[in-house]
C-alpha cells in the first residue's frame, strides 16, 4: 500500500495529490498517488480545517489485521512520563504566547505563563529554548514541533525562521515583540512591537491584571 506521512495538504480532484515539506521547510514536494489503492496518507494536526462530509456520502470504514512479528520490532518502549498540564492544550488554545531565545532566560517563562493564563491561552516556544532545556519539547511549535493555528499568536523574542513560522503562520493574527527591526517575524506580523520582550510581556500583564472579570 502506498503510503505518505507529515503531509501538510491534500488534493483529490482527477488524482490524489500531498503536499509535504523538506530539507527544513525550505522546500514543498507534491506527491502524487499513483492508481493503487487503497492509499494511506497521514497530515500533521492542524494543517487544514476538517470539512463535512458532503451530504449522503460515508466513509468507508475498512479493517486491516496488521501481524507484526516480534523479529520486526525494532522500537522499544522503555518508559512512560505524564506532564503535569494546566489550562488549554496548546493545540487547541484560542490564544498562544510563545517564547524564543530573546526572553534570556528560563525563568522569563515564568512571565510567559502568566500571561498566557491572564488571556486563557496556552504557552508555546521556539526551539532553540526547548534545545537549550528552557521548557520541554511538547511546548515546541514549528516544522520538528507541533502546528497551532489559534485566533491570536504572540511571538516574543522570536526571529521567525522558517521552521518555526511553518508551525504557526495559519494563525488568525500574529503579534511579534523583538529588539530587532529586521527580524523576519515582522513580516508575518500583523502587529510588531520593536522593544523588550520582558519589558512589553510585563506591561502586558498589568493592564490585563487591571482589568476588572
Ligand atoms: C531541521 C530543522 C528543524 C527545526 N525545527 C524547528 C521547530 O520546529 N521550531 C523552531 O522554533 N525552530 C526549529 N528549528 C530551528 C530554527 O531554524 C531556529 O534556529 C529557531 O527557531 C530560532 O529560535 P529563536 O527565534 O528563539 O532564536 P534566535 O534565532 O536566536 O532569535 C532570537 C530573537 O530574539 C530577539 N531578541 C533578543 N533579545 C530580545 C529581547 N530582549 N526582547 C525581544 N526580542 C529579543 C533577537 O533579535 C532574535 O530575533 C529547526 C531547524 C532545523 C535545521
Amino acid at each position: 500500500m502506498p503510503v505518505i506521512a507529515n503531509g501538510l495538504d491534500i488534493e483529490a480532484r482527477d488524482a490524489i495529490t500531498v503536499t509535504t515539506a523538506i530539507f527544513g521547510a525550505t522546500q514543498v514536494v507534491r506527491t502524487e498517488f499513483g492508481a493503487r489503492r487503497p492509499a494511506l496518507a497521514l497530515f500533521r494536526p492542524k494543517s487544514f480545517p476538517a470539512s463535512e462530509a458532503p451530504a449522503g456520502v460515508a466513509p468507508r470504514v475498512v479493517e486491516v489485521q496488521a501481524v507484526i512479528r516480534e523479529c520486526h520490532r525494532r522500537a522499544r518502549v522503555l518508559e512512560r512520563s505524564t506532564e503535569v498540564a494546566a489550562g488549554p492544550r496548546l493545540e487547541d488554545a484560542e490564544v498562544v504566547v510563545s517564547g524564543g531565545r530573546g526572553l534570556q532566560g528560563p525563568s522569563s517563562f515564568e512571565l510567559l505563563r502568566e500571561v498566557a493564563e491572564l488571556l486563557h491561552g496556552a504557552v508555546g516556544a521556539s526551539r532553540a529554548v526547548v534545545d537549550a532545556g528552557w521548557v520541554p519539547y511538547s511546548l515546541q511549535v514549528g516544522q520538528t514541533g507541533k502546528t497551532v493555528k489559534p485566533t491570536i499568536y504572540i511571538a516574543c523574542g522570536i526571529s521567525g525562521a522558517m521552521q518555526h513560522t511553518v508551525g504557526m503562520r495559519g494563525a488568525q493574527t500574529i503579534v511579534a515583540i523583538n529588539t530587532d527591526p529586521q527580524a523576519p517575524i515582522f513580516k508575518l506580523a500583523d502587529l510588531g512591537i520593536v522593544g523588550d520582550a520582558l519589558t512589553v510581556l510585563r506591561q502586558l500583564r498589568d493592564e490585563l491584571r487591571s482589568r476588572p472579570g
